[in-house]
């Protein structure tokens, strides 16, 4: 028997009302705010992503889905929005269009992750990227979007942590305070820390192993190593989002995990953290344009896993509209009738109902199973005599009631109570 790869899932129709809940809430948050649409590929040249997302990150280091396709070239599954985007924005020369160009995916992504709770090797993101304006408005927007999009579904207790870690200029003397600090308690630090130290030691501030943390918890804030330019940035994105009562919570830890962040980080925090369980995050990430090959264009956005807010959904016991409800099933009664049933669930359709239709030779009994097992509102029965005088005997499921009514009465009561 085959199974779905280890960290893949199948949505069955049964999810479908989620994905769908998640998926239009986002567009319409995203686009109440002009955010237009973008779909890009499910894989990239390599090297977009190696450069883009950072070589010492570990997605670049141990997640990507790498491989050389039968021409010989290094493609990758994306295994994030950001890079994909501003290629896009580079190749069709969205410099020129009024800036900031503001655009949102909902798209698969790919790490070759170790699967647990709401975490899979090819997961689902909904993202938004403000590209081409530096101003703190545009920072307290892109907060707002991502907010606006968990308030909207319903989500409770959540928070927005905030920080700023700086920019080119002052960032390099607060790793240098970072590094001093770290090798002071180095001998408390775990295997993966060791190495960080050298390689990235900002990403030390987002461990998670228990013998990190005193040496965290003591370590010196990015905020308080802002250069004058940064220090005003941030202090304008917080009284902008001080003004529209946000759940902010100020994070002097805050870090994300990949390379191009500069000044603004923030992630959305379901009331117990622990691990990987922020519902979504971003920052603003100046450099990344020119790291990408374009001219210095600054730019900030985020990124939501919609497996995750699924599960919170789940978790929090959030009613979500249903979705593929029949509104009518139509069965059959003996021979006679089954082609005029077939028939009369095509009409049904017509007018612009959603009508299952029985189909073969099953009992009445099992037809009326499976009208419920599907959830129709209202069946339908046709039986012999139904179809000689023009009626059907219809069955309101909810209710357990029954009665016989002639075709076209019965058919406009099934749309009006569809509302
Ligand atoms: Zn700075
Ligand atoms: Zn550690």
């Amino acid at each position: 028997m085959y199974q779905a790869p280890r960290g893949t899932q199948d949505v069955l129709p049964e999810d479908e009302k989620y994905w769908r809940y998640v998926e239009g809430t986002a567009a319409k948050i995203a686009e109440q705010f002009g955010y237009g649409l973008i779909r890009t590929p499910a894989f990239e040249d390599t090297s977009l992503f190696v450069r883009g997302v950072g070589e010492s990150t570990d997605i670049v280091t141990k997640e990507m889905y790498s491989f050389e396709d039968k021409g010989g070239e290094s493609l990758t599954l994306r295994p994030e929005g950001t890079a994909p985007v501003l290629r896009a924005y580079l190749e069709h020369g969205m410099a020129n269009r009024s800036q900031p160009v503001r655009l949102y995916y909902l798209m698969s992504m790919y790490r070759y992750d170790r699967p647990q709770a709401g975490r899979y090797r090819e997961f689902h993101q909904f993202g938004c990227e403000a590209i081409g304006d530096g101003a703190p408005m545009v920072d307290a927007e892109a907060i707002l979007v991502a907010w606006r999009f968990f308030e909207a579904l319903g989500l409770r207790d959540l928070t927005v942590q905030l920080n700023s870690i700086g920019c080119r200029a002052c960032r390099p003397a607060y790793l240098a305070a970072l590094v001093r600090h770290f090798t002071e308690h180095q001998m408390g630090l775990c295997h993966d820390c060791q190495r960080r130290l050298e390689i990235n030691p900002l990403r030390l501030l987002d461990c998670k192993q228990e013998r990190c943390q005193p040496a965290i918890l003591s370590a010196p804030a990015s905020v308080d190593h802002l250069c004058e330019e940064c220090r005003v940035h941030f202090a304008e994105t917080r009284e902008l989002l001080e003004g529209l009562s946000l759940p902010l919570v100020p994070n002097p830890r805050l870090v994300r995990g990949l390379d191009y962040y500069t000044r603004t980080v923030f992630e959305i925090w379901p009331p117990v953290v622990g691990g990987q369980s922020s519902l979504g995050g971003g920052g603003r990430y100046d450099g990344l344009m020119e790291q990408l090959g374009g001219k210095p264009t600054p730019a900030i956005g985020f990124a939501t896993g919609l497996e995750r807010i699924i599960l919170k959904l789940k978790e929090q016991g959030i009613a979500v509209p249903e979705v593929g409800k029949p509104d009518l099933y139509v069965a059959h009664l003996g021979d006679v009738a089954s082609v005029p049933a077939f028939q009369l669930a095509n009409e049904a359709r017509r007018v612009g109902l959603t009508c299952v239709a029985a189909v073969g030779s099953r009992g009445l009994k099992s037809q009326m199973r499976q009208a419920n097992n599907l959830g129709a509102r209202f069946a339908f029965i046709l039986g012999e005599q139904e179809v000689q005088d023009g009626t059907v005997t219809i069955r309101d499921m909810l209710e357990s009631k029954q009665w016989q009514e002639p075709r076209q009465a019965a058919l406009a009561r099934v749309l009006e109570t569809k509302g």
